[in-house]
């Protein structure tokens, strides 16, 4: 799992729960209420966050779809955190508590849209 997908990943759960304040419902720029769209793929299971129409000239429209990993090693990106954690990390060092605690968070956020997403299309 590269950075990239964590930051979308957590960028659209946390989107999702701030959008259900009807102040922060609708970005900025449009009248649309912000979209969180899950769907069932070939591929996979896919999350799509929009806003506002296609094709205007503003920057509204889709904003990022991820795929959520069909499969994923949870033992070995456990396992790489726990020997972050007990090999590079100095608990006298904030920044390196943080950065490693984030990593861990970023992976229960993929656990968390898994198994939501499992019930969901389970149904
Ligand atoms: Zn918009």
């Amino acid at each position: 799992m590269n950075d990239e997908y964590y930051e979308f990943l957590e960028t659209y759960y946390s989107e999702l729960l701030v959008s259900k304040n009807n102040k922060f419902s609708k970005c900025d720029k449009c009248k649309n209420n912000k979209q969180f769209i899950s769907q069932l793929t070939d591929e996979g299971i896919q999350l799509i966050y929009t806003c506002g129409n296609l094709g205007e000239k503003n920057k509204c429209g889709v904003q990022f779809t991820i795929l959520l990993p069909k499969y994923i090693n949870y033992v070995d990106e456990l396992k790489i955190l726990y020997d972050k954690i007990n090999n590079n990390i100095n608990l006298q060092d904030i920044n390196s508590v943080l950065i490693v605690s984030h990593q861990i968070i970023k992976l229960v956020f993929i656990v968390i849209a898994n198994i939501t997403c499992y019930f969901y299309f389970a149904k």
